[in-house]
C-alpha cells in the first residue's frame, strides 16, 4: 500500500531516519514496515518566533505491515504508485521540420519535446550561445557596451539566464511541472528543486544547465542556430508557408514563436503581416534594495543566523486608496543584485538576479503598480495594439537619460524618493556599481509615483525592523510582463490569423515567468504532435 502523508514536521537539519520516525509515529506502525520514502514537497515554517523554524514535509511511503495504518483523509491517504510520464511521439505526418524561434525557457522546452518525438526541429536564436553571451553581458554592465542582438534579454537561455532562477509555478499541472524540473535536474540542477516549495536555481547554475539542455536537443536530432534572427513569416490563405531567418528562407508549416516580450521588432513585423494582436495590461514601478540581514531578521527573528535557512524572501501587497492604485512586490531576489537591462540603444530598464548561494549582502524586489490599456496614449502611425510598447519605451528612454545616457541605473535613497527632493548622493555600499544619483520624480506617470510613495512605506512596515533610511530605489521596472497578446485560437493554440504559427511563452502574452513559459511551450508541442494543434 502506498500512502501520502502531509504535515510531517522535522527540524531543519533532518536525516532520513528522522523522517521515517515521524511517519511511523503518525501512522502508529513499526518503522521496519515502511519503505521507499519519497519527499514530495518541503516548506519552511518560520511563523513562530519563540521556536526555531521547522520543515513541513509532504511525503509518500510504502507500507507492508499487517496492522492497518491510521488514516485521516487529507492528512494520511492511500495513493497510487506514480506513473512515468510517457514520451510523446508524433502521430501526425511531418512534411517539413518545425521551426522554433527563441531559445528562452519556452523555446528550449518546445524544441526538446519536438526533438524527442523525432521531428528534427530547427531552433533559431538571435543572440549568442551562453559561453559567448556571458562576456557580452559583462561588457555591458562594466563598460556600457550594448550588443542589440545578444544581451541580458537576448541569447541562449532567454531573459531567464541572468535571472534569480526562481521556479515559481502557479499551474495545477503537477506532472508537467515535474517533467520540466526533472529535465533541469538531468541537465545539472539540484534535485532539491523537485521538492522545495520555493525552488530556486540561480544564474551561475543556469549558465551550466542551459548549454546541457541545448546538448540534449542536438543529441536527439534537433538543430540549434545562434545569431540567427527571425525576420519574417510567410503565409498564404491564412496558412504558414515558411519563415525568413537572417535572410534565409525555411519552408515549414509549423513555427513556434517563443521570442519573449522584449522582441518588439517581432510584434511590429506581425502587425504588418496582419497577425491579430491586442494590447493588454501589465505593471510598472521601481526596484528596491534593502540590507538582506534586515529581511532575514524580519522573517526569522533571532533564528536569522541559522545557516540552513538561507536568505529570506518576502511578498508584500497593498490594496490602494481612492486616488491611488494597488501595489505589490514582485520577483524578490534574496541575497541578489540589481541589474541594468537593455536590448535597444538608448532604452534602459532594471531587474534583479541572484546566484545559487543567494549570499550577497542585499535583497531586492520590484514594487509594481498595474497599468491598463486606458493608460497608453494612442500614437499616430502606431499599430493600436502596440501602444503599450510605446508607453514602455517613453519611460525606458527617460530612465536612460536620467542615468547619464551610459546605461547606469538612475537611483535615489528611499527617504528622498518619498519626499520628492533632489538626491545628494547614493550609498557606496550597494549591489549595482553603475548607478547614478537621480531624481526619479518624472520617470514614471504621476499616478504611479503617487501610489508608490503611499504604498512603499506601508508595505515595508510589515517587515519588522527594516529601516527606511537604508533602502535604495532604482528606476524603472517596465518589463514585468508583456504589453501585447498575440491572439491565439483557444482550441489549437495557433495564431488566430495564421494557421501553423504558434505564439508561446511570455511574448505571446499568455504566460509570465520561467515555469509557465516552459510549460506553455511543452503544451503547444504536445498538442501539435498529437495532431490537435
Ligand atoms: C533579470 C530577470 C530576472 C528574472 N527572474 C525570474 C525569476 O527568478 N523567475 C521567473 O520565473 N522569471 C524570471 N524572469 C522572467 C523570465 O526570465 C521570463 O518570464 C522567461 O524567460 C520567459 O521565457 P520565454 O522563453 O517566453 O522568453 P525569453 O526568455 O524572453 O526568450 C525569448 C528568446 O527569443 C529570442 N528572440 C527574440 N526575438 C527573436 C527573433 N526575431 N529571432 C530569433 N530569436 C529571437 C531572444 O533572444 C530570447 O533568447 C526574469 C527576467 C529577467 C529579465
Amino acid at each position: 500500500m502506498r500512502l501520502r502523508i502531509n504535515q510531517i514536521i522535522v527540524k531543519l537539519k533532518y536525516t532520513p531516519g528522522d523522517v521515517l520516525h515521524v511517519i511511523a509515529r503518525r501512522l502508529e506502525v513499526q518503522e521496519q514496515d515502511l519503505g521507499n520514502v519519497e519527499i514530495l514537497r518541503r516548506s519552511i515554517d518560520a511563523r513562530k518566533k519563540d521556536r526555531p523554524p521547522l520543515y513541513v514535509l509532504s511525503v509518500e511511503v510504502s507500507y507492508e505491515g499487517e496492522t492497518p495504518p491510521a488514516l485521516t483523509p487529507g492528512q494520511v491517504d492511500v495513493t497510487q504508485e506514480p506513473e512515468p510520464r510517457p514520451v510523446v511521439r508524433a502521430t501526425r505526418p511531418i512534411t517539413h521540420r518545425p521551426v522554433v524561434v527563441g531559445a528562452g525557457p519556452a523555446g528550449l522546452m518546445t524544441a526538446l519535446m519536438l526533438a524527442e518525438a523525432g521531428c528534427r526541429p530547427l531552433l533559431v536564436e538571435r543572440g549568442a550561445q551562453t559561453e559567448t553571451r556571458q562576456p557580452q553581458v559583462k561588457a555591458f554592465w562594466r563598460q556600457a557596451l550594448l550588443d542589440p542582438e545578444s544581451n541580458v534579454l537576448y541569447g541562449e537561455g532567454g531573459a531567464g539566464l541572468f535571472s534569480d532562477g526562481k521556479l515559481t509555478a502557479r499551474s495545477k499541472d503537477r506532472s508537467a511541472i515535474r517533467h520540466f524540473f526533472e529535465t533541469l535536474v538531468a541537465c545539472g540542477a539540484s534535485p532539491d528543486i523537485l521538492i522545495d516549495a520555493e525552488p530556486h536555481i540561480g544564474s551561475d547554475v543556469l549558465a551550466e544547465i542551459i548549454p546541457a539542455l541545448r546538448q540534449r536537443i542536438v543529441e536527439v536530432g534537433g538543430e540549434v542556430q545562434f545569431n540567427a534572427r527571425l525576420d519574417d513569416v510567410g503565409a498564404e490563405d491564412g496558412t504558414l508557408r515558411g519563415v525568413v531567418v537572417s535572410g534565409t528562407e525555411h519552408r515549414t508549416d509549423a513555427c513556434f514563436l517563443a521570442t519573449g516580450h522584449s522582441a518588439r521588432d517581432v510584434y511590429h513585423m506581425l502587425g504588418q503581416r496582419a497577425v491579430p494582436l491586442e494590447a493588454k495590461p501589465f505593471a510598472i514601478g521601481v526596484r528596491l534594495e534593502l540590507p538582506q540581514r534586515r529581511i532575514d531578521w524580519a522573517q526569522y527573528g533571532r533564528w536569522a543566523l541559522e545557516s540552513s535557512l538561507g536568505s529570506a524572501s518576502f511578498r508584500l501587497t497593498w490594496k490602494g486608496g481612492h486616488d491611488t492604485r494597488s501595489c505589490y512586490s514582485f520577483c524578490m531576489c534574496p541575497g541578489g543584485i540589481v541589474i541594468a537591462c537593455a536590448s535597444s540603444e538608448g532604452l534602459l530598464t532594471t531587474n534583479g538576479m541572484s546566484f545559487s548561494g543567494r549570499a550577497k549582502p542585499f535583497g531586492n524586489a520590484a514594487f509594481l503598480v498595474p497599468v491598463s490599456v486606458k493608460d497608453f496614449p494612442q500614437q499616430e502611425g502606431c499599430h493600436p495594439a502596440l501602444s503599450g510598447i510605446a508607453f514602455q519605451e517613453a519611460f525606458e528612454r527617460a530612465a536612460f537619460e536620467a542615468g547619464g545616457s551610459d546605461y547606469s541605473l538612475p537611483a535615489q535613497r528611499l527617504a528622498e524618493f518619498l519626499a520628492g527632493t533632489n538626491p545628494k548622493d547614493i550609498p557606496v555600499e550597494r549591489s549595482c556599481a553603475r548607478a547614478t544619483p537621480a531624481n526619479l520624480e518624472t520617470l514614471l506617470p504621476p499616478i504611479i509615483m503617487r501610489t508608490l510613495r503611499r504604498a512603499i512605506p506601508r508595505m515595508l512596515r510589515k517587515l519588522n525592523g527594516v529601516n527606511l533610511e537604508e533602502v535604495l530605489v532604482y528606476a524603472t521596472e517596465t518589463r514585468s510582463s508583456s504589453p501585447v497578446r498575440i491572439v491565439r485560437n483557444p482550441a489549437t493554440g495557433e495564431s488566430l490569423g495564421v494557421r501553423g504559427l504558434y505564439p508561446i511563452g511570455e511574448g505571446s502574452g499568455y504566460t509570465g515567468g520561467i515555469v509557465s513559459s516552459a510549460l506553455d511551450g511543452m503544451n503547444a508541442a504536445t498538442r501539435w504532435l498529437a495532431g490537435n494543434g
